[in-house]
């Protein structure tokens, strides 16, 4: 079983979580739905939290 939160803005398809490109009719899905956009953006959290903790 997969999570699937997004989809694709062009079919509708959903789309599954991390895919850089929809399933169905291939075009690119939103940043929010690749993994290394969601680990840049911990990546930023984290650094935001240290830099004001410092
Ligand atoms: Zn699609």
């Amino acid at each position: 079983m997969s999570v699937r939160v997004f989809r694709c803005p062009d079919c509708d398809h959903r789309l599954r979580f991390g895919a850089d490109e929809c399933g169905a009719c291939f075009c690119p899905t939103p940043a929010l739905n690749r993994g290394s956009a969601v680990f840049a953006g911990l990546c930023g959290v984290m650094l935001v939290m240290a830099v004001s903790l410092a």
